[in-house]
């Protein structure tokens, strides 16, 4: 999607991947620095581990603890750093800057592909790894009605919820499904990603009729059977690909400064993740 976009706006840029060992992230950090890269995304596992490595935290990275964007930027003739990407002339000093596109693009595709609003909702957050983290937080500052949190590992939900009591104290947050309906229902687990997976929920505690929305941040395969399920049971239903556009969408943003190509960048990513 990312080179789709490239070309659509004429840029003289190229999106490549890269394997990078942890051990290793912050020698390949300081090594696009140092080639003068316009910017890098990050994942798992080094979204954690970038947090300690740019020389700067943007309010994003800092409010959802990791950093999935980095921009590098170099100070101007009067002394402002800008990003790389608006220098003509790229002096000797560069630093990196971290941000977060990921909470924001999940609220994002809440609204534009299942036309939820968080404010005032009930939301029943299944899984509480990194994503599950950050869809919590996330959703807890958009200050929902409540939030119930369920996860295999129960003390990683313990944690979320003591860090949302913290940061969002008149927020609800209930460990465990809820006795009656909600509006909306996410899977962060990755149950779901195998054919043969069960449901991420146990249907004996919650029915999937119970909810009006069904988020699925999996993408692929495009039907869980979560989101099958939901949509039989007559729920607005929708996979993560929209998530996933709407972070790098944002993350070029920040690389560039100009207005993501949006249509362009979904058909590229469409074409890439199922080959239509
Ligand atoms: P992660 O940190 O490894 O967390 C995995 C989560 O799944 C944990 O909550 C884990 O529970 C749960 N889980 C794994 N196997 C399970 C099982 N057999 N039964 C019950 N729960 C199980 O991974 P992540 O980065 O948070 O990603 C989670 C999912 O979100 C993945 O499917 C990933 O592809 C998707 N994702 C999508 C986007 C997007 O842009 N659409 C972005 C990020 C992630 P425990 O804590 O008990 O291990």
């Amino acid at each position: 999607m990312h080179n789709a976009a490239i070309a659509a706006l004429g840029l003289d840029w190229r999106y490549l991947a890269f394997e990078v060992r942890p051990e290793q992230l912050s020698q390949a950090i300081a090594g696009a620095m140092a080639m003068k890269f316009v910017g890098l995304n990050l994942t798992v596992p080094h979204k954690l581990l970038a947090m300690d490595m740019v020389d700067v935290l943007d309010a994003s990275a800092r409010a959802w603890g990791a950093v999935n964007t980095i921009r590098f930027e170099a100070e101007d003739g009067s002394g402002h750093w800008r990003p790389i990407s608006e220098l003509d002339e790229i002096p000797g000093r560069v630093r990196s800057h971290g941000f977060n596109t990921d909470a924001d693009a999940l609220v994002q595709a809440l609204s534009e592909d299942l036309k939820v609003k968080l404010a005032g909702a009930t939301v029943l957050l299944l899984g509480a790894g990194g994503a599950g983290r950050t869809a919590a937080l996330k959703i807890a500052s958009e200050r929902v009605s409540k939030l119930f949190l369920v996860n295999r590992t129960r003390s990683k939900v313990e944690a979320v919820a003591a860090e949302i009591k913290r940061l969002w104290p008149e927020v609800p947050v209930v460990l465990g499904y809820p006795d009656k309906p909600v509006d909306l229902v996410i899977n962060a687990t990755s149950v779901g990603l195998k054919p043969e997976d069960a449901l991420p929920l146990d249907p004996g505690a919650f029915s999937i009729t119970k909810t009006s929305a069904v988020y699925d941040m999996i993408y692929r395969p495009a039907e869980t059977l979560l989101l099958r399920q939901a949509r039989e049971a007559g729920a607005r239903v929708a996979n993560g690909l929209g998530m996933l556009l709407f972070q790098g969408a944002r993350a070029f943003e920040i690389w560039s400064g100009r207005a993501a190509p949006l249509p362009v960048m979904r058909r590229a990513l469409e074409r890439n993740v199922y080959g239509n």
